[in-house]
């Protein structure tokens, strides 16, 4: 369920910024939810074309999105992405019809969110994770994606690319006007992995948004978390970053079990459960 409007936490949940005149930006202040992540806002995107808009992500599901973009999507025909199946991306799922995720992030999604794990809310956000017994609904209806689709919104074509490595089944978008949307594959900051073993897909993974990018004369990238609008160069620093990880001491966290290698611009953070 989601909470009623008379409540007090729905009202400027979410940040909304145009962007451009076909891109907005919708944040979530992520730490008022849980500040054990390294994360400060998380970042879903409106692509609006001239019949149809594009969410890419739907956010913890905390509080209704709807209201907050129906005032931007009017009548066009709407479809929902999700970048990867993590709480922070999925939770809003079941306001939407039918939301799109990659197969292979598919198969966690069939059952209801537990959100016990969150232990950092403020009293406001847990009060009301209490009253809803830390349970969100799911979505309504998903469907699978390849990783290779290309939608058609009306004067502007939206690309997915496969980038596994954050999840098995994470994806990117991008606009054939240069904008990468990169979901947790990339971000200026945290860098979470789920092991040391699949660092290689992972750099496999950003050398596609690289090459994806020489396509545009200047492309920005636009990720799930923190900063946005970012030089193409961040990608370079990071795999430089990810080449350097044996001359660091990794530091352990044990609140979210991991082990971090902290660089000036990136945490490289690799689950250890
Ligand atoms: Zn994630
Ligand atoms: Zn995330």
């Amino acid at each position: 369920m989601a909470l009623n409007n008379s409540n007090s936490i729905d009202k400027d949940w979410y940040l909304i910024k145009k962007i451009t005149p076909y891109l907005y930006l919708i944040q979530e202040n992520f730490e008022k939810i849980d500040s054990h992540y390294y994360t400060s806002f998380t970042n879903m995107y409106l692509i609006i074309g001239s019949h149809t808009a594009l969410l890419f992500d739907t956010g913890t599901g905390i509080v209704n999105l709807k209201p907050y973009i129906k005032p931007i999507i009017k009548n066009h025909e709407l479809i929902v992405i999700n970048s990867h199946n993590h709480f922070d991306h999925v939770g809003g799922n079941y306001f939407f019809e039918e939301t799109m995720i990659h197969r292979l992030d598919f198969k966690k999604l069939t059952k209801n969110m537990d959100l016990r794990f969150l232990s950092s809310s403020n009293s406001i956000v847990k009060n009301y994770l209490e009253k809803i017994n830390y349970e969100l609904s799911f979505a309504n209806s998903m469907v699978p994606l390849n990783g290779d689709e290309v939608f058609e919104l009306g004067g502007l074509k939206v690309n997915v690319i496969y980038t596994p490595g954050h999840t098995p089944g994470s994806i990117c978008l991008y606009l054939d006007t240069g904008e990468i949307f990169t979901g947790d594959t990339f971000q200026l900051g945290a860098i979470f992995l789920p092991s040391t073993e699949i660092v290689n897909d992972y750099i496999v993974s950003l050398n596609k948004i690289l090459n994806i990018a020489t396509k545009f004369p200047n492309p920005k990238l636009y990720p799930g978390h923190e900063k946005i609008g970012l030089s193409i160069n961040y990608i370079h620093e990071l795999i430089n970053t990810i080449n350097l990880i044996e001359t660091k001491t990794p530091v352990i966290d044990n609140h979210i079990i991991s082990k971090i290698y902290d660089f000036t611009d990136f945490k490289l953070i690799f689950s250890m459960e």
